[in-house]
């Protein structure tokens, strides 16, 4: 297999491998193979210093077959086309695996936020909110936060669209804040859903978790919480990283202690170290060692959890991988070429377009709520994520095991026979 450079062509070499194992036709193929719409547009907004500042801002409407579409916005510098476009055909492969009536979407702007005052970020949002106020709305295109967008930038959307539009619009836009038509359980929904797939997995495959050592790789929104659950749970977490590096502890870690630290330090070693300066007799007093990045997902674990950037694990470190157990909490951390490997070598991957499905599922609900008015405990949408979580598990399951395939290649039969069959009946592909 060449190797696969874009991430787009790493998303669609997992979505075609399953057009050829469903039989498609030609027409369904074209159709399945690019976005329905993509929109480009220059965002313009004022610094605070009266300069104009100009960065590209993009939506992708990547299938509306099921529904309309869904999937949040992202900042980041290496947020290009190519990107959103991968995202956003991730987005309606993931609302099919869990069978919620959506198609995919994903929106970006390239922009490195850090650089941004909170001003100039409001400004931006605003600015990108108007280009596409058009092309959106809660029966067409329903955005969500994503990588460095917060339930605040959902808050300034919705008003800016409110205010050009002059509607109500409580559907908008999902993981608002609940002060402004959020939901509960919207913040920790991706890592309580990946969670529920965990435990399930242990349940079938007789796995205790008191004898689960696990690796997390991205210590933020997602990993932080997934951490924390699988420690309560009695796993036991053996390394954690951010961008900064990692730590590493045979005894295993407390997460909960890791986050009070991060969030003053900005760090997962902030109980060790202030910037470079590490406190060595702590570190060997707390049988703690720190790690690169990359050692972490080689550590010796039972379950690694990808919950960073996309493309972590590739064939230059696949081999090197010894988890048995790997959950893409992250939009594609696994390339291919890796994926394949992985496989030969045994290795149960719960793929992302379930794995962190939980996070749409409960965006999902906020959105009913903002269609009816209605408003759901806490308890609810616990009971109602996790009844669409393991259904999703077991129609995966269940499908892998008919066929012979792996859980991945299950997850897409279902979501790309899904989507087909709704183009089908629609008329869309004769
Ligand atoms: P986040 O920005 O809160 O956290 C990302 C973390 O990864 C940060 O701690 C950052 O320091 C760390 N990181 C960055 N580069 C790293 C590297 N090279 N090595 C180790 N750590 C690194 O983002 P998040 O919301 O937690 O999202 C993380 C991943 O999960 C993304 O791929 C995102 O698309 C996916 N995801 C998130 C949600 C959600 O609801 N938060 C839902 C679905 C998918």
């Amino acid at each position: 297999m060449p190797t696969l450079t874009t991430p787009y062509e790493r998303a669609m070499a997992f979505i075609r491998s399953s057009f050829d194992r469903l039989k498609l036709s030609e027409k369904e193929r074209d159709f399945l193979g690019m976005p329905q719409k993509t929109l480009k547009h220059t965002v313009r907004f004022k610094r605070d210093n009266g300069k104009e500042m100009e960065v590209p801002g993009y939506r992708v409407q990547y299938n509306n077959a099921r529904g309309p579409y869904k999937g949040g916005i992202r900042y980041h510098p290496a947020a290009d086309i190519e990107e959103v476009k991968a995202l956003a055909a991730l987005m309606a492969i993931k609302t099919a695996v869990v069978n919620i009536p959506f198609g995919g979407a994903k929106g970006g702007i390239q922009v490195n936020p850090k650089e941004l005052s909170k001003g100039e970020l409001e400004r931006m949002s605003r600015a990108y909110l108007r280009l596409i106020a058009d092309d959106i709305g809660a029966d067409i295109d329903v955005p969500a936060p994503d990588v460095n967008t917060t339930p605040q930038i959902m808050a300034w959307m919705r008003d800016e669209y409110e205010k050009v539009k002059g509607v109500y619009a409580p559907a908008l836009i999902t993981g608002k804040p609940l002060s402004y038509g959020g939901s509960l359980g919207r913040d920790r929904a991706t890592a309580r859903g990946g969670f529920f797939i965990l435990e399930q997995l242990a349940r079938i495959e007789a796995l205790d978790f008191k004898d689960l050592r696990v690796a997390v790789q991205g210590f933020g929104n997602a990993g932080s919480e997934m951490a924390i659950f699988l420690h309560d749970a009695g796993a036991q977490i053996v390394a954690v990283s951010d961008s900064r590096g990692g730590i590493h502890s045979k005894v295993g870690l407390d997460p909960l202690r890791i986050h009070k630290y991060k969030a003053k330090t900005g760090s997962v070693r902030g109980q060790y170290c202030e910037g470079s300066v590490c406190d060595l007799e702590r570190l060997k007093l707390d049988e703690t060692e720190l790690i690169s990045n990359e050692d972490l997902l080689e550590i010796d674990c039972d379950v690694l959890i990808p919950a960073a950037l996309d493309n972590a694990i590739t064939e230059k470190n696949v081999k090197n991988v010894k988890a048995k157990v790997i959950l893409e909490l992250a939009n594609g951390p696994i390339s291919p070429e890796a994926d394949a490997i992985l496989q030969k070598k045994g290795v149960i991957v719960i793929p992302d377009v379930l794995a962190n499905a939980g996070g749409v599922t409960v965006s999902y609900f906020e959105w009913v709520q903002g269609r009816s008015g209605d408003y759901w405990t806490a308890e609810h949408v616990e009971r109602e994520l996790k009844r669409i979580m393991l259904q999703a598990f077991d129609d995966m399951r269940s499908e892998a095991k008919r066929k012979g395939i792996t859980y991945r290649e299950a997850a897409f039969n279902i979501a790309v026979g899904r989507i087909v069959e709704a183009m089908r009946v629609r008329g869309w592909v004769g």
